[in-house]
């Protein structure tokens, strides 16, 4: 059986290593969420309500244990790291705060006699496969609108958070959450896809790669469950001419490196206009090497580590291919040497279609800026990607603005500003980025019955 281990990516050492569950003991989780379902559903909405506040406040409770524990697995600078406990917390209190009104029964106008209402009402046991890159944050957007819907929830968390996976489950048991509701399970690849299979299961959310969200998604799809998928992005960020080029440039280089750039609505690739082009290029390079990556338990730390020595090494080929095959360095960063995965900020231009870099997602500290001379060209090149997840565009012109934000081919589009994630903003994207959206109301229908009563 294969294990989970926490490794310190500020220093390489292993930490701590856990043993995945059998495949009987996956069977007592399943039966366990199927069980614990069963009264869950039944519980009043003021008690769930109730506990999910228990949740918010039990992770602002713990805030530094959880912070730290992110810093330890996967290298996020504290600071950031207890903005995501925060943002969780916030989450569940959100559900908490919304589950009457997202559940309330909703009347239809109908032509014929007698009354049609829809009732909001949960489906079962479901599956969460999580990433390592948002260990807290990206459980909260599944599992908060979930258990205040009704629906029971297993987790399997990235192989390289072990200890925040059981973190989050201890926080929400300490809470009051009856036990079976919320699970976390040390699975393999191949046994989510035996729970996806199991006839108690009724859905399953994915956030990851592409690779993984596939192989789900054909799991999912041959056993007619219903599938959430938030994979990768390529995010683009159009600067236009008449665009206030320091507030531009320092947004742009703040959201490509916060949390060491491993975000799939980072902006990985910047794409100005020719006539400031130059000028936006010297305040980007200028804001990128401000953030110089070191100690992620220090709360100035600004970049901490990569999350792992492979994730250096995928954005190590992606760069040097493309410079290979001719593409310029504007910021010439890379692997730090030493025991911790340190990885400075890289910049490139003349990149081009026939590059891996154009198009494939940069998960790191490493961008690509291109040069366009009018807005259709760069509608182009920003919808020329498999992915469509978030893009932002700057101008001080309104009317090109929401051109651009109709234009492109995305889930979502900030204007004179970044992609950043708020319980009621919804969160997802179109393409090779998945489908189906996380948060606010959007989160809440996504695994729900939305049941027709009809009495004539
Ligand atoms: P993965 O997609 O491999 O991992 C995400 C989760 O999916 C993990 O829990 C992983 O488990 C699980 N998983 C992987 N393969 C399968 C499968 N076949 N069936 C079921 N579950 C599976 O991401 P990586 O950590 O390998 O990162 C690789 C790339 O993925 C990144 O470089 C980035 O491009 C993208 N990514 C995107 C994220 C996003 O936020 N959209 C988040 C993380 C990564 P396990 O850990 O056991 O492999």
């Amino acid at each position: 059986m294969g294990v989970y281990t926490t490794i310190n990516p500020a220093t390489g050492q292993t930490v701590a290593t856990f043993e995945e569950i059998s495949d009987a003991e996956l069977q007592e989780v399943l039966a366990q969420s199927a069980a614990a379902y069963r009264s869950w559903r039944n519980t009043s909405k003021a008690e769930r309500r109730e506990i999910l506040t228990r949740v918010a406040q039990h992770h602002r409770d713990n805030a530094e244990e959880l912070a730290g524990l992110l810093t330890l697995e996967m290298g996020k600078p504290i600071a950031q790291a207890r903005g995501e406990v925060e943002l969780s917390a916030q989450i569940y209190q959100y559900y908490a705060d919304n589950l009457e009104k997202f559940t309330a029964d909703e009347p239809l106008d109908i032509s014929g006699p007698g009354t049609a209402v829809v009732r909001t009402e949960p489906i079962g046991p479901l599956i969460g496969v999580m990433p390592w890159n948002f260990p807290y944050y990206q459980v909260a957007r599944f599992a908060a609108p979930n258990i205040a819907l009704g629906n029971t929830v297993v987790i399997k968390h990235a192989r390289n958070c072990p200890q925040s996976a059981l973190a989050i489950e201890k926080t929400l048991t300490d809470a009051g959450l009856p036990d079976g509701v919320y699970q976390n399970a040390f699975i393999s690849s191949k046994q989510v896809a035996d729970a996806i299979a199991d006839r108690r299961i009724q859905g399953v959310s994915l956030t990851g790669s592409e690779r993984a969200g596939a192989a789900v998604a054909e799991v999912a799809g041959r056993n007619l469950k219903k599938c959430v998928l938030e994979l990768g992005g390529s995010d683009p960020l159009i600067v236009l001419e008449d665009a206030d080029l320091d507030a531009a440039a320092k947004a742009a280089a703040a959201n490509r490196l916060f949390n060491a750039g491993q975000a799939c609505t980072a902006t990985k690739r910047f794409l100005a206009h020719t006539s400031i082009y130059d000028a936006f290029v010297e305040k980007l390079v200028e804001h990128l090497s401000a953030f110089e990556p070191s100690d992620p338990t220090n709360p100035d730390t600004k970049m901490g580590p990569l999350s792992s020595t492979s994730a250096a090494e995928e954005i190590d080929e992606l760069v040097g291919t493309a410079v290979s095959a001719g593409a310029r360095v504007l910021l010439e960063g890379g692997a730090v040497e030493g025991d911790g995965v340190f990885y400075r900020p890289t910049l490139l231009t003349d990149v081009g279609p026939e590059m891996d870099v154009y198009r494939e997602e940069i998960f790191g500290p490493a961008g690509v800026v291109h040069r366009f001379e009018t807005v259709d060209e760069a509608i182009e090149v920003a919808n020329d990607s498999p992915y469509g997840l978030a893009a932002s565009v700057f101008t001080e012109d309104m009317d090109q603005a929401q051109y651009v934000a109709e234009s492109l081919e995305t889930g979502m589009v900030w204007i004179n500003g970044t992609s950043k994630s708020a319980p009621d903003l919804p969160f997802g994207g179109v393409k090779r980025s998945g489908f189906g959206r996380e948060l606010a109301h959007f989160g809440f229908n996504e695994f729900a019955n939305k049941k027709l009563v009809r009495n004539p």
